[in-house]
C-alpha cells in the first residue's frame, strides 16, 4: 500500500481469468487482492471435489447463480442427494473439455509459475448410425485433408482479421468437400458452442482451432478435475502475499472523474491503482455506473450474447474396454435448433481410473449445443436429452441397464460472449482510466477457458515486472 492508502491491483472475480491474472501479476511483484462473490473459486469452471457436502437446495441455488439448472435426472435429484449417490465423484458445474491437450495454453501459463497439471488428452472420434470411427480421420483422410486444413488455419493474421467477419457457412461453401466439409461443420460448432454456421466467425474459429494443432491431441481435461488448476493458482497468489477474499461481492466500482479508483465491498471503500473486472461483461454495469463510459460502448456491451448447452453426466457400472480415454463427436441433422443441425460430444476421458474423477464406476461426460434461449425451453431440452441418450446408446446399446445415475445440467451462459460475426467483442483496456476487463468475454485468442487464460496473459503484458 502506498502513502495515499492505495494498494496495487484489485481483481473482481476469482474465475479462471481472475486467478490467472492474479498469479501472473503477483509473480511480477504487484500486491493483488481478489474479491469473489461466491464461497468457492473457479467461476463457471468451478468444480466440486465432493458434492455430498452440499444440500440439494445449496447446489440448485449455486447453479442458478451461474445461469444453470438440472433439467432432468435419473433417479430424481432428491433421491440422488438423499442417498449420497454422487459420493466420490468430482463434477464441474457442467461438462468441460479444454481445447489442446498437454501442450495447451494452460500448462504454458503454469510453467511460468514453475507448476504443471497432468492432463488427460484424446483424439476425437465420430459417432455414426452404424457404430463409430475412431479417430475421426483415417491415415488416408489425414494425408488428403490436413495439408489444406493447416494452410487455412495458419493463414497470416491479416487474412485472419478479414476472416473475422466471414461466416463459417461461406467458408464451408468455398473449401468444404467430403470429409473436409464434415470437419469444418462439426469442429467449428463444437469449438464455438454455436450451431448456426451463419453466425460463426471463421477468423475466431481458425485462431481457436490452430491452438489445437501444436502437437498435442485436440481435447484435454485435467486429472482430478478443474479444481486442481484453480487451487494451484490460488496457492501461488496467497503464498506470494496476495489476497483472495471469498463471499465478498463487489457492489460498486468507485470513480473519480474518468478514472476508476477503487471498489465498494461489504460496507467499506477500498482504493487501488488498477481495477480488473473478471465478471461476465454483460454484468459490468450492475457494478459500474454507465455514465462514466461512452454511450456506444455501453450499448455494444449490452448487446453481446453468450452460448448455451444441455450437458449430461452418466455414471455407468460397466462400459466396453475400448471406450475409456476416448472422446466422440456427433452431429444430428435438422433437429429444429437454431442452425438446424446440432453438434455434441460424448467423452470417456473421465472414465479412466487415473482421471481421479470417478473412483467407483465409470463417469461419462457429454453435451449438446443449443442457444441460451433453447437452454431455457423445456420442449427443446427434452428433445436434446433424447439426442444425447441416443448417441450414448449408439456407443453402449445397453447403457440404461448399467446406469447408476444421470444428471442433465442445462446452461444458458456457457461462453460469456459467443465468437460470432454479430458480437463485437471488446478490448481488455476500457475507455475508463485504470479499469481493465478480462475473461472469455473479451477480445483474446481462443474460446471459453482458453480465451479467459489468454486474456489474463495479455493483461499482464501491460504491467512491467517490479522485481
Ligand atoms: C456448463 C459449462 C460448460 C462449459 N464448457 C466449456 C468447455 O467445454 N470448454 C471451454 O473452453 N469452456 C467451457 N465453458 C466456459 C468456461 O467455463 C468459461 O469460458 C470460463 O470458465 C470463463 O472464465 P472467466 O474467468 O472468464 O469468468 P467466470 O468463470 O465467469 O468468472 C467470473 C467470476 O466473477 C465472480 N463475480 C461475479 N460478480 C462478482 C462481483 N460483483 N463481485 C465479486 N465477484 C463476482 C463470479 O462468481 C465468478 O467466480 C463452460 C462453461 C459452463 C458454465
Amino acid at each position: 500500500m502506498d502513502d495515499k492508502g492505495e494498494s496495487d491491483i484489485c481483481i473482481i472475480g476469482a474465475g479462471i481469468g481472475g486467478l490467472t491474472a492474479g498469479a501472473l501479476l503477483t509473480k511480477k511483484g504487484y500486491e493483488v487482492a481478489i474479491f469473489e462473490k461466491e464461497a468457492l473459486i473457479g467461476g463457471r469452471a468451478l468444480s466440486f471435489d465432493d458434492l455430498t457436502s452440499f444440500t440439494l437446495e445449496r447446489y440448485k441455488e449455486l447453479l442458478s447463480r451461474f445461469h444453470m439448472h438440472i433439467q432432468f435426472s435419473d433417479p430424481d435429484l432428491q433421491i440422488i442427494f438423499e442417498k449420497k449417490m454422487l459420493r466420490g465423484y468430482k463434477l464441474d458445474l457442467g461438462y468441460h473439455a479444454i481445447g489442446g491437450g498437454v501442450l495447451s495454453n494452460l500448462n504454458s501459463i503454469l510453467s511460468e509459475l514453475n507448476d504443471h497439471v497432468d492432463i488427460l488428452e484424446s483424439y476425437v472420434g465420430l459417432i455414426k448410425d452404424d457404430g463409430f470411427d475412431f479417430p475421426f480421420l483415417s491415415r488416408t483422410d489425414k494425408l488428403k485433408i490436413l495439408p489444406n486444413l493447416l494452410r487455412l488455419l495458419f493463414s497470416s493474421e491479416k487474412t485472419m482479421k478479414q476472416l473475422d467477419s466471414v461466416s463459417m457457412k461461406e467458408t464451408i461453401e468455398k473449401y468444404g468437400k467430403g470429409k473436409m466439409k464434415l470437419i469444418l461443420e462439426i469442429f467449428s460448432r463444437s469449438i464455438t458452442t454455436v450451431n448456426n454456421l451463419d453466425r460463426i466467425s471463421t477468423g475466431e474459429m481458425f485462431r481457436a482451432q490452430r491452438n489445437l494443432y501444436r502437437g498435442s491431441k485436440p481435447v484435454g481435461y485435467p486429472k482430478n478435475g478443474l479444481n486442481a488448476i484453480h487451487q494451484k493458482l490460488a496457492d501461488f497468489i496467497t503464498k506470494k502475499g496476495g489476497e483472495i477474499h471469498l463471499e465478498k461481492p463487489v457492489k460498486k466500482i468507485l470513480f473519480d472523474g474518468k478514472k476508476a479508483t477503487g471498489v465498494f465491498v461489504g460496507n467499506k471503500e477500498h482504493y487501488f491503482k488498477t481495477i480488473v473486472s473478471n465478471i461476465l461483461i454483460q454484468d459490468l454495469f450492475t457494478i459500474a455506473d454507465e455514465k462514466y463510459f461512452p454511450k456506444e460502448y455501453v450499448k455494444n456491451i449490452k448487446s453481446l450474447t453468450g452460448t448455451g448447452s444441455l450437458c449430461a453426466y452418466y455414471s455407468l457400472k460397466k462400459i466396453d474396454s475400448n471406450l475409456p480415454g476416448k472422446t466422440f463427436h456427433f452431429i444430428e441433422r435438422d433437429v429444429g435448433v437454431d442452425g438446424k443441425d446440432a453438434v455434441g460430444m460424448i467423452d470417456f476421458m473421465a472414465s479412466l481410473p487415473e482421471s481421479g474423477l470417478s473412483p467407483f464406476d465409470h463417469l461419462v461426460q457429454s453435451y449438446i449445443i443449443c442457444t441460451p434461449d433453447e437452454a431455457k425451453n423445456k420442449k427443446m431440452l427434452q428433445s436434446l436429452r433424447e439426442l444425447l441418450d441416443k448417441n450414448l446408446e449408439g456407443l453402449i446399446p445397453d447403457f440404461r441397464s448399467n446406469l447408476n445415475w444421470a444428471i442433465y445440467p442445462a446452461v444458458w451462459h456457457l461462453d460469456g460472449v459467443a465468437k460470432t460475426i454479430d458480437n463485437k467483442k471488446i478490448d481488455i483496456r476500457t475507455p475508463v482510466e485504470n479499469l481493465y476487463v478480462i475473461g472469455d468475454c473479451v477480445k483474446a485468442p481462443g474460446i471459453g477457458f482458453n480465451c479467459a487464460l489468454n486474456s489474463a496473459k495479455m493483461l499482464c503484458e501491460n504491467f512491467p515486472s517490479l522485481s
